[in-house]
């Protein structure tokens, strides 16, 4: 008897989660098979990703890259029929022949796709936090009407996830005996460097993450804590709990990836090494486990764990993504919006390090709070942040 292998759509193939994603089903290739891989630019990992997985479909942005690949996969006899745009983008997502589909475009980007495949009710793995922070409701609400299967990749909520009961969402936080959460960060690569050397941290300093290789737009978002902060409004949607819910906490070594703290005094804790093939491989096997080619934890190895409250001197942007969530309606989603532009521009040196939190803050005071309606109301905020956020950058340039 042949058994159907599931089959994957993977959103985002070339970044960081994308090829972790590959590597972990290379080496299941009894369990999955590769239906649709898409990327926005990096066509080279693409045409070797095609190569190598036989995707039925590629999807590009840009009918340019689309053409040029087409050609190379021609001239390599490689079937994969190679598709553009947003529209595509969403069908090869919702496609039935699709069982899963990997949520990992970076930014807002991702919201329209990864939405496409929750209403066509797919087990959606979400690393594409972002999407979840700008449309919170509205995202939950597509989930339940589809009945999709949603498992967190972001490492602490697949650990949140490990350590709570199951069918949590359905019985909530009080019937389960749940505390609180507690969300570990590590404090990225400036934890201990003087506040008055951040206005001249460059690019690639923000980069360079102690523990974890990620794209560089969540790497620098590591090292503001605004990521720790978009996790905190991720975990709300996700668990269907309130921002006083979950305490986060600095933990330094990246080991212990989140707790759930029981009001027995137990606290249940997930641990192993910070690579991200981990949790990805717990949400695609899940409920199963598969092997994943991390290395095992050595407890000898490890001197210490340690964990320290973070500040909010340090880190405006974890306080300012607090506030969004407990403010609500659309500040969260204008709230990411002035981050993903104010990142963008300091990545291209056109503001400092400690300007993305002032261009974040000034963003939400100058753009209107509305209630999410629809999905409308989620875009239209977005675009009204993005548009402002861009005009204060380019204030900042110009001195
Ligand atoms: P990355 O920059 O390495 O990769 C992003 C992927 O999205 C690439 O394949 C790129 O081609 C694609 N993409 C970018 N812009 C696009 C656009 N406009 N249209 C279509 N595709 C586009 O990013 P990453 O580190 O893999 O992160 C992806 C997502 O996963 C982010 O939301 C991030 O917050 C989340 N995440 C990442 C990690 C990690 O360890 N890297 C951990 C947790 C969560
Ligand atoms: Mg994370």
């Amino acid at each position: 008897m042949t058994v159907q292998r599931e089959s994957i759509c993977i959103l985002g193939a070339t970044g960081s989660i994308g090829t972790n994603t590959l590597d972990v089903i290379r080496r299941h290739p009894e369990r999955y098979r590769v239906f649709a891989l898409t990327a926005n630019q990096n066509i080279d990992l693409l045409f070797k990703q095609c190569v190598e997985f036989e995707p039925e479909y590629a999807v590009l942005t840009s009918s340019e890259h689309a053409e040029s690949l087409q050609i190379r996969l021609a001239e390599h006899n490689v079937s994969s029929k190679v598709l553009v745009g947003d529209e595509q983008l969403a069908w090869v997502a919702s496609h039935d022949h699709v069982d899963t589909v990997m949520a990992a475009i970076v930014g807002a980007a991702g919201l329209l796709p990864t939405l496409a495949a929750v209403k066509a009710a797919k087990k959606v793995l979400l690393a594409n936090k972002e999407a979840l922070v700008m449309s919170g409701a509205i995202f939950m609400q597509a989930v339940k009407e589809s009945g999709a299967t949603l498992l967190p990749i972001d490492s602490e909520h697949n650990a949140i996830f490990q350590c709570l009961p199951e069918h949590f969402v359905a019985r909530g936080i009080q019937s389960c005996g749940i505390h609180n959460i507690v969300l570990t960060g590590s404090g990225g690569p400036f934890l201990t460097k003087p506040l008055a050397e951040f206005s001249v941290i460059s690019p690639d300093e923000a980069c360079a993450h102690p523990n974890w290789t990620m794209g560089r737009k969540i790497s620098v978002d590591s090292a503001t804590m605004m990521n720790k902060g978009l996790e905190l409004i991720e975990a709300c949607w996700l668990f269907d709990v309130q921002p006083q819910q979950i305490e986060v906490v600095l933990h330094p070594q990246s080991i212990i990836h989140s707790m759930v703290r029981y009001q027995d005094g137990s606290v249940l804790a997930q641990m192993g090494n910070p690579d991200m093939r981990t949790p990805i491989a717990h949400a695609l096997a899940f409920p199963e486990r598969i092997s994943a080619g991390v290395e095992p934890l050595d407890f000898m190895q490890i001197s210490q764990l340690t964990f320290e409250q973070p500040s909010y001197e340090r880190y405006p942007c974890l306080k300012l993504a607090k506030e969004a969530m407990e403010q609500g309606g659309n500040t969260p989603a204008r709230l990411n919006a002035a981050n993903e532009v104010a990142v963008a521009a300091f990545l291209d040196e056109k503001i400092n390090f400690d300007q993305i939190a002032v261009v974040i803050q000034q963003t939400l005071t100058e753009t209107v709070y509305a209630e999410v309606i629809d999905l409308d109301s989620v875009l239209d905020a977005d675009k009204q942040a993005r548009d402002r956020a861009q005009h204060i950058v380019d204030g900042f340039a110009a001195n």
